[in-house]
């Protein structure tokens, strides 16, 4: 029968307990709702492999990802503060290397995680343009006569925010027709489809300027979104006060990488916990699915990490190569976990370990 490779990079920290959890539910799906056979490909990356071997991208798994996997899931990296001469975070490469660059994040409260701390119905998609912006990390420092100072290259182009354009109002239309298929009671947003740009150009208005105008043209260019799906746009800071007091008003958020990248941490308190938030790093040949969050060095080794980031970003990763069933299937295990509630970990004010969360979506499978 089909075969699905997955290849596996846990990297550091809390990254080494939730991808093993993930594994286990990819593991533990009943053939009836995945038809493919699913192996696994071990892959090295990180600070710490870095830190023994002088690369934290090694060119074998970058090559193992290319010519043996269908899809990836990565954990997490922990990429120190301060400068390490030949240091450079490997997911931030993997997905420059790999032209993955949407960054699909939603953003879910629902029934189940209102239990678990979320006071309010959130219902977001945001997504993250992955490949520029800051991240192109090009910095100097400078001697002047004032002492020190530091310049960044911040990167915009046209082709890039077209791309993330198309992604969301693609997402938005799609979402629309799956909400459609629900019961009334279970769609949290009732409006038309609508995107929000978000975006800084009252102050930077060369570069967001031209983000902004084609992330627009995206819409006024297609009429299936001009028919289809309403646009409004925020200004980043403006976007984070309105997402902390009504984040019921947002549909599909698309925004440069670091807006978006900030902004996802911050809808993550909104529905409980960073644990809980999955996302995809798509491309047009590749997908990686990657928890939210980032290594947590003050929980890791404890296996008291929550794994449901992990658990739902596998499911990602089977929604985007062709296995919707058993996405659907992982979806709603972690839903029913989360309702019942009696197994949580300490994020979410329970005394669960990772592997007995992992357990429990098993059985629900
Ligand atoms: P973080 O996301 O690692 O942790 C932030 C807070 O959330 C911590 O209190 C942590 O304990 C908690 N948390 C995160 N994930 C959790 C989970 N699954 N279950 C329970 N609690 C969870 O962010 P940070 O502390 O700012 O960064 C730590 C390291 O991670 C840094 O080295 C940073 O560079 C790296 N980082 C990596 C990525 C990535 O790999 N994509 C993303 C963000 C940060
Ligand atoms: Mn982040």
């Amino acid at each position: 029968g089909k075969r699905l490779t997955i290849g596996l990079i846990p990297a550091d920290g809390i990254g080494r307990e939730v991808i093993p959890a993930a594994r286990q539910v990819l593991e533990a799906l009943p053939s009836s709702v995945l038809a493919a056979r699913v192996g696994f490909v071990d892959l090295d990356a990180g600070f710490e492999y870095f830190q023994k071997h002088g690369e934290a991208l090694p060119e074998e798994t970058l090559a193992a990802l290319k010519s043996d996997c269908d899809g990836a899931l990565f954990g997490a990296v922990s990429s120190p503060s301060h400068k390490v001469a030949g240091y450079s975070s490997p997911i931030v490469g993997l997905r420059k290397k790999l032209d993955l660059y949407a960054n699909v994040r939603p953003v879910v409260s629902g029934a189940a995680a209102t239990a678990s701390g979320a006071r309010r119905a959130i219902d977001m998609l945001i997504i993250r343009e992955n490949t520029e912006c800051l991240y192109v990390k090009d910095e100097q420092q400078h001697e002047g006569p004032d002492g020190k100072y530091a310049l960044a290259k911040r990167r915009i182009s046209e082709r890039a925010s077209r791309r993330a354009g198309e992604m969301a109002f693609a997402m938005a239309l799609q979402r629309d027709g799956m909400r459609r298929l629900m019961d009334d009671a279970d769609r949290t947003w009732k409006g038309r489809p609508k995107v929000t740009i978000v975006h800084k150009s009252n102050v930077l208005s060369v570069t967001d300027g031209l983000w902004r105008e084609t992330v627009r043209g995206v819409h006024t260019g297609n009429a299936a979104y001009r028919d289809g799906v309403d646009v409004e746009e925020q200004l980043v800071d403006s976007m984070v006060y309105r997402m902390f007091r009504e984040p019921e008003a947002f549909d599909v958020v698309v925004a440069p990488n670091m807006y978006g990248d900030i902004i996802s941490d911050g809808a993550a308190a909104l529905v409980g916990s960073l644990g809980l938030v999955p996302s995809a790093n798509v491309g047009d040949n590749f997908v990686v699915g990657e928890p939210v969050h980032g290594s947590a060095p003050d929980i890791a080794g404890r296996n008291i990490a929550n794994p449901i980031a992990a658990i739902r970003s596998a499911a990602m990763l089977l929604e985007r190569t062709g296995h919707a069933a058993a996405a659907l299937a992982i979806y709603r295990a972690v839903d029913c976990v989360l309702a019942a509630g009696n197994v949580r970990t300490p994020d979410l004010g329970g005394s669960s370990r990772t592997s007995e969360v992992a357990d429990e979506v098993c059985k629900h499978l």
